[in-house]
């Protein structure tokens, strides 16, 4: 049967049943946003004088679900124009609309008896064939279908978001015995092309596979913290970077979520395992209960393991102490480790620290050990295969490295020895390969990744819309490389550039490896793509270099590298073949201007763009202020007698107000993006789909845009603009140095001193983005910026 889900309903309006309807809405797709009917009024509805029967008062907790959408940070909406799309009701008058809807979500609190209640309720309204699921923590799919009918049943399984929906990777979906595979098969390919998500398949065990293995992680952490002696404070040092874990590490992640929320989850586990052994892992020790019982749950209650407090008009954060339950100042972990595991590559970074014989190396182990080994003897029961264990915790909990890559990045070998050595049981599965002289997990070559299991390597399955440079280097595949850029043979006739300096900043080495993938895809093949695997896109251009050159007053040598920078994007722009630029993450200054000169951008959903040069005192000058000036004049119809002023006011704005989009969707509607650019919604298939695009440009016979004049707005708008700064300034919005990068910005965007209505070339506002530049670049305020930058990561107002 051919299916599609082009409406949803979405039962519960909390954090997360709001938070789904978001992430639908992102991606076009419709949804009711359905919620019990309130018992009482609030004191504002009675003083309006509404009844209990009003439908603003009967649809409120799914209305307030809805608009608090708008409020949430980080924001769930992709542009908050699309929460028209969520349509609020109740699950009393509105029970009709679950007919129309293709799937049904039901989100509301973690209780078995709840929640088969509400699918109850949900069998007697929905259409017969539409899929049914639950977004449960790790309540037993199997039970909550008991009393079903056979249709519900088939159509049913658990479909596990992570919060923030928007943002966290990780879908885990569990079938139960009865779900129509074909079921299973839809909602994984859904869940992936549409909705982004990476996808792993759960066996119907307590927790599924993230919440199982992450709160065992947890309450091992809080059991070496408490037999170690050590402080939360000293704990989250080491679990957190050094460990290749989110900056959160264990206890601020636990104010984050909520110590109710994850004492609830451990409960779980707790009540429902046989094992003597693992049950008392899941045991909460007593000063969490007290804890729990003084209402310190972290975030939500003002204080947990950590507590915000000012002290002489200062904001401190203090830790909390477990002995006493009072709080005191954070103090700093003493072991050398930490230090010395911030240097070499993640492999090197974590040997240093696990095999440290210090306080933090001790720890790290420790915690390490126990969840490796319960990683491994829960394959079977949980998962029949390592690889969705992995992925579940990179996913899920923003681990660099899964349970069983880690294992191997620190020496398969030397670290089950050691584990032998120390008197652990080791999973009979786990001897054998060590008996058998097994290296690793993983094993990858041109065929594939294989994984061991059962004896054997095993193929991992894999969608061909994912693309690794990574491996892609280690066959071989790099044409062209210098430490921080690489030119990369993608296969059907693309090439890919791809930057690996440091923060993926722009400089002359990736100048010179990018002339070459110019020169090399006009001779050999049929375009380009530029994109990367790191972190960002690109922070933009090296700020320290330039800041050394100006300080030295090298002002030819910085004009060259304008210069320089300026010829590479114009010859981007005009190069006879596509040139397809894939951004991501953080897409700012020269980076965007790198990207803005393909010949189409093809963004990942998550690309946060824009022309941040004023931060550091500077205007864009790589092309950047022209390419925007022009997306904006693109905007006026062809033979239009339109005003220009209005849409160049706008450049003027988004440049001078550095504004960064929070989505590519965004970055559309702040003109950074052109309308007809696309967008990737899964990010690992971003490199794939530029790809496709430069093979679909190609194959129309792509032709490079023909050079055309720019009408500007002259000295009239120049003083337009100038007097707009000048109210700013007056009003005490901008500092004095802001009025006057203002000012040296409008000049270029105006096209200098020239009539209104002037046609002016490419290259002449190339020239006076570039003396704007440098001029900029000579004062003392601008470098004061760059500087400030550098050492603080932010921008200074000065
Ligand atoms: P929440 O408390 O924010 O929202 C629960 C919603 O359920 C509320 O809007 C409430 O009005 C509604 N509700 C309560 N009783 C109901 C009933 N009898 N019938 C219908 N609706 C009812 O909770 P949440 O954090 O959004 O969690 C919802 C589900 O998602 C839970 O199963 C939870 O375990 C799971 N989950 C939560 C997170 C998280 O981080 N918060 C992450 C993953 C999964």
């Amino acid at each position: 049967m051919s299916r599609s889900i082009k409406r949803v309903a979405v039962i519960g309006s909390g954090v997360m049943g709001a938070g789904i309807a978001a992430h639908l809405a992102n991606v076009g797709i419709r949804s009711d946003l359905l919620d019990i009917v309130p018992k009482s009024l609030t004191p504002e509805e009675e003083a309006k004088g509404l009844s209990l029967d009003k439908r603003e008062v009967r649809n409120r907790l799914a209305e307030q679900g809805k608009n608090k959408l708008l409020k949430a940070s980080p924001a769930p909406l992709y542009d908050p124009g699309r929460i028209d799309l969520i349509t609020p009701g109740n699950l009393e008058d509105n029970l009709d609309r679950l007919k129309k809807a293709d799937w049904i979500i039901e989100v509301v609190v973690e209780s078995l008896e709840v929640k088969k209640e509400v699918l109850a309720k949900i069998e007697t309204y929905r259409r017969p064939g539409s899929i049914v699921s639950s977004n449960t923590s790790g309540i037993s799919i199997t039970a909550m279908a008991e009393g079903r009918s056979e249709d519900f049943r088939r159509h049913f399984l658990g479909t596990h978001f992570f919060n923030p929906p928007r943002y966290m990777k990780l879908l885990e979906i569990i079938p139960h015995q009865e779900t129509d595979p074909d079921v299973v098969r839809f909602m994984k390919d859904f869940a992936e092309r549409i909705l982004g998500k990476g996808v792993v398949l759960c066996k119907d065990t307590v927790n599924f596979i993230a919440n199982r293995i992450g709160t065992y992680g947890l309450m091992v952490t809080v059991d070496e913290m408490l037999k170690g002696g050590y402080g939360v404070d000293e704990v989250d040092a080491v679990t957190g970077p050094p460990l290749g874990r989110p900056k959160s590490a264990t206890f601020r992640t636990l104010d984050v979520v909520g110590l109710d929320t994850f004492v609830h989850v451990a409960r779980n586990v707790y009540e429902n395992v046989e094992d003597p052994k693992e049950k008392s892992i899941f045991h909460i020790p007593p000063f969490m209960e007290e804890m729990l019982s003084r209402g310190m749950l972290g975030s939500k209650t003002g204080q947990g393991f950590y507590k915000q407090v000012k002290q002489n008009g200062e904001k401190e954060i203090l830790a909390l102490d477990i002995e006493s339950l009072s709080y005191r100042p954070r103090r700093k972990l003493a072991a050398p480790s930490l230090q010395a595991a911030k240097t070499g590559d993640r492999k090197e970074r974590l040997r240093t620290l696990l095999y440290a014989k210090d306080r933090a190396g001790e720890i790290a182990w420790n915690v390490t050990k126990r969840t490796l080994l319960y990683a491994a003897e829960k394959v079977g029961e949980i998962s029949e295969d390592l690889v969705s264990i992995d992925q579940a915790m990179k996913w899920g909990f923003g681990w660099e490295l899964g349970p069983f890559e880690l294992w191997e990045a620190i020496g398969f070998e030397k670290a089950t020895r050691r584990m032998k050595e120390e008197g652990e049981n080791l999973p009979d599965w786990i001897e054998e390969m060590l008996r058998s002289g097994i290296k690793g997990f993983y094993r990858t070559d041109r065929e594939g990744i294989f994984q061991y299991l059962k004896g054997s390597y095993r193929k991992v399955e894999e969608r061909p819309e994912f693309i690794s440079l990574e491996r892609l280097k280690e066959e071989g595949k790099e044409v062209k490389g210098n430490k921080s850029a690489s030119l990369i043979d993608l296969g059907d006739g693309v090439l890919c550039l791809e930057f690996h300096s440091t923060g993926n900043a722009l400089g002359s080495d990736i100048i010179q490896v990018a002339r070459f993938a110019l020169e090399e895809t006009e001779r050999n093949y049929e375009g380009l793509v530029i994109g990367n695997q790191g972190k960002n896109f690109s922070a933009g251009a090296n700020v320290m270099m330039m800041l050394l050159e100006a300080q030295d007053e090298n002002w030819d040598e910085l004009d060259l590298l304008v210069r320089e920078f300026q010829r590479f994007t114009m010859s981007l722009k005009y190069f006879p073949k596509p040139i397809v630029a894939a951004p991501f993450g953080m897409t700012l200054g020269g980076g965007y201007e790198v990207a803005a000169a393909g010949s189409l951008i093809q963004a990942s959903a998550e690309t946060y763009m824009g022309l941040v040069e004023t931060g550091v005192g500077l205007i864009p000058a790589g092309g950047g202020t022209k390419e925007l000036l022009i997306r904006f004049m693109e905007r006026i119809p062809e033979g239009s007698k339109a005003d220009l002023q209005p849409y160049v006011n706008q450049v003027f704005e988004t440049i001078a107000f550095a504004k960064v989009s929070t989505s590519a969707l965004e970055a559309k509607k702040l003109g950074y993006m052109r309308p007809t650019d696309t967008i990737s919604i899964h990010p690992d298939h971003l490199l794939y789909d530029a790809k496709q695009k430069v093979l679909a440009l190609a194959q129309k016979g792509y032709q490079p845009p023909q050079k055309r004049k720019i009408k500007v707005v002259g000295e009239p708008g120049y003083a337009v603009m100038k007097l707009g700064a000048y109210s700013m300034r007056q009003a005490g919005y901008i500092s004095e140095h802001d009025q006057k990068i203002a000012e040296k910005l409008a000049f270029v965007l105006a096209g200098g001193r020239l009539p209104a209505g002037t046609e002016v070339e490419e290259e002449y506002l190339l020239d006076l983005e570039r003396e704007a530049f440098l001029s900029l670049a000579g004062e003392p305020k601008t470098q004061a910026r760059m500087q400030y930058m550098l050492s603080k990561g932010k921008p200074l107002r000065n």
